[in-house]
């Protein structure tokens, strides 16, 4: 590898001054003002620095950019909504790193609601997304805490999850084709609207989650579902994780498709949330140890499946899976209960921060190892708060140890990696994964050269070195940088 991207050089003027003659103005920002907005993350901390961001407006742009960038060897960040939480999409300090932004591809080129499909640029915000397919009478189910700012482009990159992903499958699911830039700058052109394709491998499954390492994505067919008539929401009280993964088990028996989301929250982390986000109240009377915030939505008449769902709770109830239950009772109470769990990320500032993991395990070994970690963390640490959230139905938790009341959060992330290890070790042990939704980036690439099969991870560095051998596209995340 001897022609590869010249680590740490900042990126010589005459190339900047080529790069935006080929956007023109208003196709980029550059200065340490307009740019920092692409430098720093949306939480967190990250001190990025690029001479540099490019904000093409076709395909065509996109590939003239990396065109230049290959001939060139000028590293690209690629950018959605920045929202992502692993950094993957800010430049280095160095100002070695362009930074090319979607945010000026914002079309949604077609909407074919016989084959439900609908065909949309990288740059157009998810919540478009969702109202584009829901004036159509159709749904794009992919919802998260961002979604007013991230763009679908970024969406697909980190294999975005969310709350809906039991039903509805994750956002690899939710992509039937797509239009890359490759890292030499060609354009391959696989917006196919198929859900069936046996001619080969399937390319697409390559970019989606690759974080922007192996092309920049520039448009996407996306599927859409019928638009659901019918949904309802139950906060329900119950023992332990283990309750809450049997009162799973019980609903889906009773209840089958209809289970959109099926969330478990601790108590500690409702404490937080009351006391610390107005306009939140307990939805029980009764304070419980762990709570399942679900949803079942349908095609039915409004309110058809009310009954099903409080037949369903009685008889988990008569099991003894449930220690006590609310169903809303409007749309409004529905929405009360699904912002508490969207808060809960602001329960966490609030009680001082925490340490964050979004790790995945089998569902039938989850229960063991939220009670390991648990142990784990009070014997090291015993003023450690637990905090636990997250998609049940799925097996991925956010298991979030809280900063102890009288540490400052600055002498609590010293801890950062030795928690890390701790919580990571005990995921490993049971079969799980260290990142099932926020990806690897810069902040997880150490700790997923630990944990990852070494023969997967040479597969990985091979398809790298394969795609994109000049190592101009997002060096250094995901896989160890190739220089
Ligand atoms: P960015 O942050 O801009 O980029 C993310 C990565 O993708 C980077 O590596 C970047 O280089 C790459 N990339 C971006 N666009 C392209 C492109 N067009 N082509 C190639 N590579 C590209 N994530 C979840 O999975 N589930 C959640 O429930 C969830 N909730 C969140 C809630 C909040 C409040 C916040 C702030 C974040 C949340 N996230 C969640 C994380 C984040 O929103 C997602 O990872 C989102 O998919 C990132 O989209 P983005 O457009 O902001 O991408
Ligand atoms: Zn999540």
């Amino acid at each position: 590898m001897s022609q590869t991207a010249t680590s740490g050089q900042p990126v010589p003027g005459d190339v900047l001054d080529r790069l935006k003659a080929l956007v023109g103005p208003g196709g980029y920002v550059e200065g340490p003002e307009d740019t920092s907005a692409y430098s720093r993350p949306w939480r967190g901390k990250w001190e990025g620095r690029t001479p540099l961001v490019l904000r093409p407006k076709s395909t065509e742009e996109v590939a003239a950019i990396v065109r230049l960038c290959a001939e060139t060897r000028t590293p690209i960040v690629p950018q959605g909504g920045n929202t992502g939480v692993t950094y993957g999409g800010l430049p280095s300090a160095d100002m070695s790193e362009v930074v090319v932004s979607t945010s000026r591809m914002r079309r949604v080129r077609d909407l074919d609601s016989l084959n439900d499909t609908m065909t949309v640029e990288a740059g157009v915000v998810l919540k478009e997304i969702q109202t584009a397919a829901a004036n159509a009478d159709r749904l794009f189910p992919l919802s998260l805490g961002a979604e007013g700012s991230c763009q679908i482009g970024g969406n697909i990159s980190t294999n975005a999850g969310g709350i809906q992903v039991l039903r509805y499958g994750n956002t690899r699911n939710l992509v039937l084709g797509l239009e890359v830039v490759l890292p030499d700058g060609r354009v391959w052109d696989g917006l196919r609207g198929l859900r069936k394709d046996n001619t080969g491998y399937d390319m697409k499954q390559l970019f989606i989650g690759a974080e922007g390492t192996l092309g920049i994505i520039t448009a996407a067919v996306l599927r859409l579902f019928p638009k659901p008539t019918e949904a309802q929401s139950a906060w329900i009280a119950v023992d332990s994780p283990k309750a809450g993964l049997d009162l799973l088990v019980h609903m889906k028996g009773a209840m089958g498709e209809a289970i959109t989301s099926f969330e478990l929250i601790r108590r500690s982390i409702i404490e937080f949330l009351l006391t610390g986000v107005p306009g939140h109240s307990d939805p029980l009377p009764q304070a419980h140890p762990w709570y399942v915030l679900m949803e079942v939505t349908g095609q039915g008449a409004v309110g058809s499946l009310s009954e099903p769902l409080t037949e369903a709770l009685e008889s988990a109830a008569g099991k003894g899976l449930v220690r006590d239950a609310v169903i809303a009772s409007s749309s409004e109470q529905a929405k009360r209960l699904w912002r508490m769990r969207e808060d809960l990320p602001d329960a966490q500032k609030a009680a001082g921060g925490s340490i964050a993991h979004d790790v995945s395990v089998p569902l039938s070994r989850l229960a063991e190892f939220i009670a390991r970690a648990d142990d784990a963390i009070e014997k090291a640490y015993p003023a450690v708060r637990p905090c636990c959230f997250g998609h049940l139905g799925d097996g991925n938790l956010h298991y979030n140890p809280l900063c102890p009341v009288d540490w400052t959060y600055e002498r609590y992330a010293v801890e950062t990696a030795a928690i890390n290890r701790l919580v990571h070790d005990i995921v490993a042990a049971v079969g799980g994964s260290i990142s099932a939704e926020h990806g690897i980036g810069r902040l997880r690439l150490e700790e997923n050269l630990r944990y990852k099969n070494p023969v997967e991870l040479d597969l990985m560095e091979r398809m790298k070195r394969a795609l994109d051998p000049l190592n101009i596209m997002n060096p250094g995340r995901v896989v160890p940088d190739q220089r």
